[in-house]
């Protein structure tokens, strides 16, 4: 199918959200001391269409930490500004199959077979966003991610100085990168540059908006505004399909069959190319940092709307 009306998008939000409201299988992530006080019931969806539709069900207003979410827009940024071979030379377009910030991962290849979408990968592609200071380069990517969000975000304070005090590994992560020649400015501030970019705060109807905005080809919907040209979107979406949920991700594309990308947070963004973006957030993560409740949320959309690209119908 390739189109959808909005009370076809509502019944199917509604029937997630009943279906799965008492799921409670999986735990906060708690590897940042603060994640693990955010309340586990939160369950939000939502469905933004490339006209500017705006669905929702469950709690639209509660704001998590976009976390590892934010990593599409930062890539955005960089392939807006430089172009795709960039970070095809310099970062890497390979699923690692391996936990999002595996060390191994880095060490087999010396840096090289990595992706934006994990640790090493994002902390790269942070590294090669435009800017000699580190305020430059936080402006640009805040400004893309407020401007994919169509508002302000704010930025939750106590979630950055949390895991800014304790991202030794990724602090590892960016030295050992920097030994390869695969880190592109000082490491240990592009680590905190991305420890405040997973800090930025969104509800799941900022995160639909920002999903749909790709949907859309990188002009929002909302705002009408281009953010990002359809070629950059065009390069973001492979690694989305093929590395968007750590080392789960060939179990994501194979049952939902759409582009995605989840966060520690517990969010979790889909979407298709050319209708509508999707988002869910469920805080409770299975041992991949993957939200329970939103995969299984949005695999019962996708099902529900016939929504799988690979259906050919
Ligand atoms: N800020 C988190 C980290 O670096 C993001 C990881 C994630 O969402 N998977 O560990």
């Amino acid at each position: 199918r390739r189109s959808w009306t909005e009370q076809e998008f509502q019944k199917a939000l509604n029937n997630a959200y009943n279906k799965f409201k008492d799921l409670k299988e999986g735990a906060n992530a708690d590897y940042i001391p603060v994640l693990a006080e955010v309340d586990p019931e939160l369950f939000g969806l939502a469905i933004v269409t490339v006209d500017g539709k705006i669905l929702t069900a469950g709690d639209v207003n509660t704001e998590v930490s976009i976390q590892s979410i934010s990593k599409v827009f930062t890539m955005a940024r960089v392939i807006e500004d430089f172009g795709p071979q960039i970070i095809q030379d310099k970062v890497g377009v390979d699923a690692t199959g391996m936990v999002f910030n595996s060390i191994i991962a880095i060490e087999m290849h010396k840096g090289q077979k990595i992706n934006s979408f994990v640790n090493p990968g994002a902390i790269a592609t942070t590294s090669l966003v435009r800017g000699n200071t580190y305020d430059e380069k936080w402006s640009l990517i805040k400004g893309t991610y407020d401007d994919f969000a169509a508002r302000t975000l704010d930025i939750n304070q106590v979630v950055y100085e949390s895991e800014a005090a304790t991202n030794q590994r990724n602090q590892a992560i960016a030295m050992l990168l920097n030994a390869y020649g695969r880190m592109y400015w000082d490491p240990i501030q592009t680590t905190d540059l991305y420890t405040k970019q997973c800090a930025v705060s969104v509800n799941v109807k900022d995160l639909a908006v920002m999903a749909a905005t790709l949907a859309n080809g990188g002009t929002n919907p909302i705002t009408s505004r281009t953010v990002v040209s359809y070629q950059t979107v065009a390069h973001i979406t492979p690694v989305m399909a093929t590395a968007g949920l750590y080392d789960d991700s060939g179990q994501w594309i194979y049952n939902i069959g759409l582009p995605g990308k989840s966060g520690v947070g517990g969010g979790i963004i889909a979407f298709f190319p050319g209708q509508f973006g999707i988002a869910v957030i469920s805080p409770r993560l299975d041992v991949a940092g993957n939200s329970v409740r939103a995969q299984q949320a949005i695999k019962y959309i996708v099902a529900e709307l016939g929504a799988n690209p690979f259906y050919t119908v």
